[in-house]
């Protein structure tokens, strides 16, 4: 492995763009230290004027810009070289600074709660600036009716601490205690993990799938009492929280968080179940593919087609990047060759480089991207992909202030996933035979059933068990894995033969002690895939759109900034859109194989 001094500077990231030296980073960092106190001149007197207020609200943006910046150049240093000693105290120091910066400022929404509202709407008819914050205060306004007294929201803010328990249980047991048995892989033995579970799952040798599979389920299977309680205590969690600040469901309150109406939760399932029968057809192509008489939950992650292997330069990659983008336009085009150009990327591995991908950035710098480029399809897919999200940060940080620049985790992979779908959608027409086309549908069928079916799937077990949890009907054992049975034999249809061992797969899901999240990775995918098919049918209304929506920020809220490009995700079209072009290339595909 390559020593990060060995790789030539121009496949490494630039960040002296964000602080010319380490040197400048602790002069803001002593600065900024020395600041924070400040918060406390506030404390108490926003009521006084709208100067005050404004002046608040100003110095709050500041001193967390500042931290932003700080944490992430020696966060983005760290990862680097994770040994390096120097960068990872940096890293604890501005997370330090971070934490006492939101200990300082936690008056600020109670405070701004407090105040009598027609002084405060009388406050932002003042000219002093205030109206910037306009949005920042309305939001905080949002949550009046859910928010408590003061000593209540003390109480609760204290009883945290005992309630969040279920998920720590969870995560102590499934990463640290909890240990899967040894299987036989091609003469060796080797050890399930997290890590190494959908490798096997995806091994041509279905003894091996067969194997790792009751293996890995026995292991949960074998706790599944516990593992019941503990996330039945974690749905009664958020089951309390919801009720003790009068919102009508665990699920309402966990929308509302992110300005997201329920329907656009009701309107998924129903757009996807519409559609099952698309699944039921992907099964028995599946089945058909690999040739198997019946076909198995073991059966689902190994390729239908046979490995089409090629590998890319990374000069190759940016080239299929930017021919698979241009549907996006000149300006667009004409970014990302500035980030080529300009080191925006940090490329190829090195000793001690974090690994994966990621994009990432301060307000006020361009984005960074991080990969580990190692030549194969996916890596190009990943820098479309890392791109996207760092074009979306661009846009934003060019045309919205600070305040109303960082995006929602409802949008957050909209751009990303739409750059992959369009890249995806040039190579197939470029596609060389019917190999390499079958290959690539394969892969982007895989992206439909993981992302769109599967977290559907999820989404819909969390509304059924928290509601459930609500009407105090218990959530034991059996009562889990009888709803989660019922809808892998609804999602998957005929042609599959539904294992038992799969009624344990909820009881492995780290996901589900975050309630009501992944519903967003399946609303985000139909949303992309939606947009580029329009763009890609030559829509100029469609793609006008998608550049407001790139500059929105979070000034708007997800849904007008995704209504834009003409997507409206509290209806299913969307969603139905998306399953269209799942339908066109299974279509293809079960022609080919
Ligand atoms: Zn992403």
């Amino acid at each position: 492995m390559k020593k990060r001094s060995d790789i030539p500077v121009e496949f490494t990231w630039n960040m002296e763009d964000m602080f010319p030296s380490d040197e400048a980073w602790k002069e803001l960092y002593r600065e900024t230290e020395k600041r924070l106190p400040d918060y406390q001149n506030y404390k108490g007197k926003l009521a006084e004027s709208a100067e005050t207020l404004y002046q608040c609200l100003l110095f709050d943006d500041e001193c967390s810009l500042a931290i932003e910046r700080l944490f992430v150049y020696a966060r983005q240093k760290s990862d680097e070289d994770t040994g390096n000693q120097i960068y990872q105290e940096l890293t604890g120091k501005a997370q330090l600074l971070a934490n006492r910066a939101a200990e300082l400022s936690s008056f600020l929404i109670p405070e701004i709660l407090s105040m009598d509202e027609t002084l405060l709407s009388g406050y932002l008819k003042s000219d002093c600036g205030i109206a910037h914050y306009r949005k920042v205060i309305e939001r905080v306004l949002d949550k009046k009716a859910h928010t408590l007294s003061v000593e209540m929201e003390e109480l609760l803010a204290q009883s945290l601490e005992a309630t969040q328990g279920a998920s720590q249980i969870f995560n102590m047991f499934n990463n640290a205690d909890l240990k899967f048995p040894e299987i036989q892989v091609g003469g060796e033995s080797v050890r399930i993990t997290h890590g190494n579970y959908i490798k096997l799952m995806e091994n041509q040798d279905r003894t091996v799938r067969q194997n790792a599979f009751f293996a890995l389920y026995g292991s949960y299977k074998s706790f599944i009492n516990t593992l019941a309680s503990t996330f039945s205590a974690n749905v009664k969690q958020a089951v309390f929280y919801a009720k003790a600040r009068h919102y009508s469901s665990s699920r309402a309150y966990a929308l509302a968080e992110n300005e997201i109406p329920e329907n656009v939760y009701d309107q998924l399932i129903a757009a996807v179940h519409d559609r099952m029968g698309l699944m039921h057809r992907y099964a028995a192509l599946r089945r058909r593919a690999l040739g198997v008489e019946e076909l198995h939950m073991y059966d689902l992650y190994v390729p239908m087609v046979a490995d089409y292997d090629r590998s890319y330069t990374y000069e190759e990659a940016k080239a299929m990047v930017l021919e698979g983008l241009a549907p996006l336009g000149d300006h667009y085009l004409s970014l990302l060759k500035e980030g080529f150009r300009n080191r925006w990327i940090d490329v190829y591995e090195n000793e001690g480089k974090r690994s994966g991908a990621y994009s990432w950035g301060a307000y006020g710098t361009h984005p960074y991207v991080l990969l580990n480029f190692s030549g194969t399809l996916d890596h190009v897919f990943t820098l479309a992909h890392e791109m996207g999200h760092a074009l979306h940060s661009w846009h934003s940080d060019q045309n919205q202030p600070y305040t109303y620049a960082g995006y929602k985790i409802f949008v957050a992979e909209v751009a990303s996933t739409c750059n992959e779908a369009l890249l995806i959608r040039h190579m197939l027409d470029k596609a060389e035979n019917e190999k390499e086309e079958a290959y690539l549908i394969n892969h982007f069928l895989e992206s439909f059933r993981g992302t769109l079916f599967r977290q559907t799937m999820f989404a819909e077990f969390e509304a059924i068990v928290h509601r459930k949890a609500a009407e105090g009907e218990p959530l034991t054992a059996e009562s889990l894995c009888g709803i989660y049975r019922q809808l892998n034999v609804e999602y998957f249809g005929p042609d599959m033969v539904v294992d038992h061992e799969i009624d344990y797969e909820w009881a492995r899901i780290p996901h589900f002690y975050t309630p009501f999240y992944v519903y967003q990775y399946a609303t985000g995918f139909s949303a992309a895939v939606a947009i580029s098919s329009r763009i890609l049918a030559g829509d100029q209304g469609t793609l006008d759109g998608y550049v407001k929506f790139l500059s929105g920020g979070c000034s708007m809220t997800p849904i007008e900034l995704l209504k834009l490009c003409g997507v409206d995700m509290s209806t299913s079209k969307p969603v139905g859109e998306a399953l269209a072009v799942f339908e066109g290339l299974l279509d293809r595909l079960e022609t080919l194989i």
